[in-house]
């Protein structure tokens, strides 16, 4: 099963929401696929971790065997190459790997070779295997990379996927093949736009999905109203608390320190396998 937790921007308190989900609901495979700018491990503080280095091919060019014919140029989508009046260059941050250069290249003058873009980190926190990816300084592409920390997804387990905020092609990778997605937004006007465009994508995906409320009491209604005029689940409304914002703030997860949350996060876990069960 995958549960994915996402937020149409960055602060909502989605990964509260699915660090706090896994670690009451007991064993569960944890990945952070917000290879951007990851932060479940601030607060799970591992201290044994595998990491492994992501590479993709990547083209080179022979430039002694290269005519600066132009055809690998030409038929790259990408702009990754440009055939200069002396030099073929590649830009290896626009590549997106097709191989198709190689392949067109007349005079054999490209091979590949393995270039690396960030790395995998995995730690087994007893009950919560944690997997999450770091994308290196200046690499564009984030996708290659979810995809890398998705293929640690363990299908006969719990998985709880925390995305990448907004609603661009890395959020999209990481919800492809959720079994239900949880969107976490804060009860006021920007959050309900945010959500609204978070909900127009989850509908082209046609997942499941509902909505967590954080923060509540701060705004107004319009959240609510919102989910109540498009019929969309609220599962949970976690209230605006001093306590809860100053344990995030010391990298802790608020059920740690306020057990009474565990049982209301393992009720949410449990209506989420109700709701895909009867394909809501
Ligand atoms: S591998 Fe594909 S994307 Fe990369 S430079 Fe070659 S044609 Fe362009
Ligand atoms: S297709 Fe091959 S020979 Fe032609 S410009 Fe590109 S690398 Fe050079």
């Amino acid at each position: 099963m995958i549960i994915t937790v996402a937020s149409g921007k960055g602060g909502t308190g989605k990964t509260t929401v699915a660090v706090n989900l896994a670690l009451s609901i007991g064993s569960t495979n944890l990945l952070d696929c917000d290879v951007e700018e990851p932060n479940v491990h601030t607060l799970l503080h591992p201290t044994k971790m595998q990491t492994t280095s992501v590479t993709v091919p990547t083209p080179s060019v022979d430039q002694d065997k290269c005519t600066l014919c132009g055809k690998c140029a030409e038929f790259c989508q990408f702009n990754a190459i440009f055939v200069g009046k002396t030099k073929t260059m590649i830009y290896e941050e626009m590549c997106h790997s097709c191989g198709g250069c190689k392949l067109v290249c007349p005079d054999d003058a490209i091979t590949e070779v393995e270039r690396s873009i960030g790395r995998i980190h995995q730690s087994n926190m007893g009950q919560t295997q944690l997997v999450y990816g770091e994308l290196s300084i200046g690499e564009p592409i984030a996708t290659t990379l979810i995809h890398a920390v998705k293929e640690q997804v363990k299908t006969d387990e719990i998985n709880i996927l925390d995305a990448p905020p907004g609603t661009a092609c890395p959020v999209i990778e990481t919800m492809r093949e959720s079994d239900y997605l949880v969107l976490v937004t804060e009860p006021t006007p920007f959050g309900l736009h945010d959500l609204s465009m978070a909900v127009d994508v989850v509908r082209e995906l046609k997942i499941p999905f509902g909505v967590i409320i954080n923060r509540a009491g701060i705004g107004d209604e319009g959240v609510e109203e919102f989910c109540k005029e498009n019929n969309i689940p609220i599962l949970l409304e976690i209230p605006f608390n001093r306590q809860i914002a100053e344990l995030y703030s010391r990298g802790i997860p608020f059920v740690q320190e306020m057990p009474e949350w565990r049982q209301q996060f393992k009720d949410l876990f449990n209506h989420i396998v109700e709701l895909i069960n009867n394909g809501k």
